[in-house]
């Protein structure tokens, strides 16, 4: 597969995608080289005493669905019309077929101890030592701050992309993937990366 995949609102995932999935932690599944770094990762952090858990990684197309009807049902319940709760959803939940969680390469991190993925989180001694490190294990913040005009996500702290060696390269350009890959086509140096 192409670790550089670009799957968002505007690019949903291709019909004939296929992934190779491993555990990553406790159950959860990732793409098999992203278990693989995520799994280094941890260690590396557990052994600067920074610990964290993988909240959330491999979706599939069906399970976004139910989590998207789920919380669309949900509003509805609470008086919601079904355009409203529809809208609403989408702005916290990815429809099914354009999440990057079906990928296998995103990673949602988060502390042992948080039960979901807040806002909070940036700021936290986790998030520091992600910020700082995690592209030496091939992973970018996937959604920052003032990026969702670009990305059509709002900021996510905990949202981690595996991309490989181009991770330090995209690090180091303060670019979000869509603007990186653009960039790259344009310029032609897609092969470099
Ligand atoms: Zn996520």
């Amino acid at each position: 597969m192409d670790i550089l995949i670009l799957v968002n609102k505007l690019h949903p995932l291709p019909e004939n995608f296929q992934v190779r999935l491993a555990e990553a932690e406790n159950g959860k599944l990732l793409e098999y080289s992203t278990a693989g770094a995520y799994k280094a990762m941890k260690n590396s952090a557990a052994a600067d005493g920074v610990f964290f858990k993988l909240l959330s990684g491999y979706r599939s197309v069906g399970y976004q669905k139910k989590l998207w009807e789920e919380n669309v049902r949900r509003l509805e319940l609470s008086g919601m019309s079904a355009r409203q709760a529809q809208k609403l959803t989408g702005e916290s939940i990815a429809p099914p077929g354009v999440s990057e969680h079906h990928t296998g390469l995103a990673a949602d991190i988060v502390r042992p101890e948080d039960p979901d993925a807040e806002l909070s989180f940036h700021g936290t001694k986790q998030f520091l030592w992600l910020r700082e490190n995690s592209h030496r294990f091939g992973f970018i913040l996937r959604y920052p701050q003032g990026g969702s005009s670009l990305t059509g996500y709002s900021y996510e702290p905990w949202h981690y992309r595996f991309v490989g060696k181009a991770a330090e390269k995209i690090k180091n350009s303060g670019k979000t993937l869509e603007e990186y890959l653009t960039l790259c086509k344009k310029c032609g140096i897609i092969n470099d990366i």
